[in-house]
């Protein structure tokens, strides 16, 4: 009798700890995403809830952000580290070096699915694109930031980066390249940039849109990237310390070859951000003519839309064209490239493909 009693209390023991027990399974379950936290304005705070320019960035903590979040757990498991704490302008090359070293680390761990990284909004294009050519895996590496301060009425951050953990989270997400997920819109890294100096919609693909969008919890693609990235990519940076230097010229009206003459011999490499179909005025051409042991120079277009179109008067000189990238992520592009080579077949073949 005694042990049937005993058996009874243990099926109505074992009865009740199922539903704990079916929790505990469906969390393990959950994919793990690790958050890579740099700052930004996601991380901001402003003196009022209505100042959305003039705030710090980079004063709260991931953990703090976190603390604050409501429902990010349901959607993974979630573990966060405070890589750096930067406004994004005064992100350096050494910095893009040791982020990539950091994330490539943490997704060569089989149990984590995927990474979120916060970061300011005025240069995550550039370190999108970076990562995007140098990260060597297909598991999904997503950006995220805010335009408006933690403190701001309709912050747009805490949402941000929900989504960003969901598109993350998401095996769909995989092989796509680095994402950047930001006012409901997913982008590719190399094709995506800031438009605006305010507004929650920012970030734009321009030409191409963008790639996916994240509504009501609901992670959907409608486009891929054919460009290389992650693993198609040659470009490794696991034993470098510092990048080749490559600066970016403006050309306008007037402009002169002050700067270029300047800066010739103290870079590996030169993206101009050139009118129209990336042209350079007189004086540039002149000087560039007449200067030997040049570094690699490329034309990309200050319109920052539409390729730029290789031209006799330019092949010549060996100038080589960044396709249709930015001035700023020529520069990535070509740092890359140097690391690789210094025959101009060879780079221009890069900005053919990536
Ligand atoms: N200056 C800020 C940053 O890039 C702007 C932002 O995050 O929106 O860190």
């Amino acid at each position: 009798m005694e042990k049937i009693i005993i058996a009874a209390m243990c099926s109505v023991y074992l009865l009740l700890l199922r539903p704990f027990r079916a929790i505990a399974e469906t969390e393990s379950k959950l994919p793990n995403i690790h958050i890579v936290a740099t700052g930004g304005t996601i991380a901001g705070l402003a003196k009022s809830a209505t100042e959305t320019s003039d705030y710090n960035p980079a004063l709260l903590s991931i953990n703090t952000i976190l603390e604050n979040a409501v429902g990010f757990n349901t959607i993974a498991n979630i573990n966060s580290e405070q890589f750096s704490q930067l406004d994004s302008t005064d992100m350096t090359t050494n910095d893009l070096l040791a982020l990539t070293k950091r994330i490539n680390k943490l997704l060569s761990d089989d149990s984590v699915d995927g990474v979120v990284v916060t970061h300011g909004t005025d240069t995550m294009e550039e370190t999108a694109y970076f990562l995007n050519l140098t990260v060597k895996s297909n598991k999904p590496v997503v950006l995220v930031g805010s335009m408006r301060p933690a403190s701001a009425i309709s912050a747009d951050g805490p949402l941000n980066l929900y989504n960003a953990i969901l598109i993350a989270a998401n095996k769909v997400s995989c092989d796509k390249g680095v994402l950047i997920a930001m006012n409901d819109g997913i982008y590719a890294a190399r094709d995506v940039r800031k438009t605006s100096t305010h507004k929650t919609n920012a970030f734009q693909g321009t030409e191409y849109g963008c790639i996916g969008t994240v509504q009501s919890g609901v992670v959907r693609y409608y486009y891929n990237s054919i460009k290389k990235h992650t693993i198609e990519s040659c470009f490794d940076i696991d034993d470098l310390n510092e990048l080749p230097k490559v600066e970016i010229i403006y050309e306008y009206i007037g402009s002169s070859d002050t700067l270029l003459s300047n800066i010739v011999r103290n870079c590996e490499g030169i993206v101009f951000a050139g009118n129209g179909n990336g042209n350079l005025n007189k004086d540039t051409e002149s000087f560039i003519k007449s200067t030997e042991s040049l570094p690699v120079l490329v034309r990309s277009s200050k319109t920052l839309s539409g390729a730029v179109q290789q031209i006799e008067k330019y092949k010549s000189l060996g100038i080589l064209t960044a396709d249709d990238l930015t001035p700023q992520k020529a520069r990535i592009l070509l740092m890359l490239a140097l690391t690789k080579t210094n025959n101009l077949i060879e780079i221009q073949d890069f900005f053919n493909e990536y």
